[in-house]
């Protein structure tokens, strides 16, 4: 099994630095690619995403973007990936343990690796239930950085509780869920968080806007309250690799009629035809 490191492909071994940033302070940000028959779904928009990542923390990232794209399809190849994840982080790079950013000969250190996964369709197909958390994070959870503790809190309190996810909330606000977005359908038009700085803009979730466009589903970005998600006729989560699952239970409460509705059933369905086209290229 092959990672990236900086711009080689080598045998994966732990070659990361005790003085890395990304280990110390979280200082760095990353990417999760799915890759379905082989081939990294939607990797363009996501290497966009990461150069904004970069862009927004200051951190000069070592290649262009074009150049990584090659890298990681190479590292798809080499591992014999047919369907999984590739996980991509860039570290501000090892240098003595300062808080500042360090002198500017300190380079990025870029590491990618591949993990095997099956596309888990029952879930999508079944649906699942979710708990409420409050969100207790920064103010700038646009950007995909490292520092994703308030995030692991939150997942392993859905965890403990069966659950896939923590839907989070900032007061009555509903924002997203602990590694996903979150909407809500109510009287046939669809609602999520506007993308501002409060969620992280998945990939995913701008698909799903992209689809409902093209199917003249009309959906309001705009926030919504925790008692709005609760009386929803139907709510599901995006994110990488999950796609779309329906949320049929939040905190015990029964969703709608607590059965995948008719508007996530149909995304599902386009979003997995989509996909397919994509990947069959
Ligand atoms: N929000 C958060 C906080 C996330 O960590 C993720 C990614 N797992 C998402 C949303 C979904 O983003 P994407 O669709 O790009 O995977």
């Amino acid at each position: 099994n092959k990672m990236l490191y900086n711009d080689q492909i080598v045998e994966r071994e732990n070659l990361i630095n005790i003085e890395d940033r990304g280990y110390q302070f979280g200082d760095g940000i990353y990417e999760v690619i799915g890759v379905y028959d082989g081939k990294p779904l939607m990797l363009d928009e996501h290497l966009v995403r990461l150069e904004r990542s970069a862009r927004e923390v200051q951190l000069n990232l070592p290649s262009p973007a074009n150049e990584l794209k090659t890298k990681l399809e190479e590292l798809v190849a080499e591992n014999g990936l047919n369907e999984g994840i590739i996980y991509m982080q860039i570290s501000r790079g090892a240098a003595p343990r300062w808080h500042e950013y360090p002198a500017k000969d300190v380079l990025p250190v870029t590491i990618a690796y591949t993990r095997a996964e099956e596309r888990e369709t029952a879930v999508e197909d079944e649906g699942a239930t979710a708990v409420l958390a409050e969100d207790i994070r920064w103010l700038r959870c646009d950007i995909k950085t490292l520092n994703l503790l308030p995030n692991v809190m939150a997942k392993q309190k859905a965890v403990e509780n069966n659950a896939i996810e923590a839907i989070l909330h900032r007061g009555e606000t509903v924002t997203e869920a602990s590694a996903s977005n979150v909407f809500i359908v109510k009287d046939g038009e669809l609602y999520t968080h506007p993308a501002d700085n409060f969620i992280l803009n998945g990939i995913t979730r701008r698909k799903v806007l992209q689809l409902c466009d093209s199917l003249n589903l009309k959906v309001n970005e705009e926030t919504y309250t925790v008692d709005d998600l609760l009386k929803a006729d139907e709510v599901f989560i995006t994110a990488t690799k999950l796609d779309i699952v329906p949320i049929l239970e939040v905190d015990g409460k029964k969703i709608g009629t607590g059965k995948p509705g008719p508007v996530v059933k149909q995304l599902i369905r386009e979003f997995r035809a989509l996909y397919m086209d994509e990947t069959v290229k």
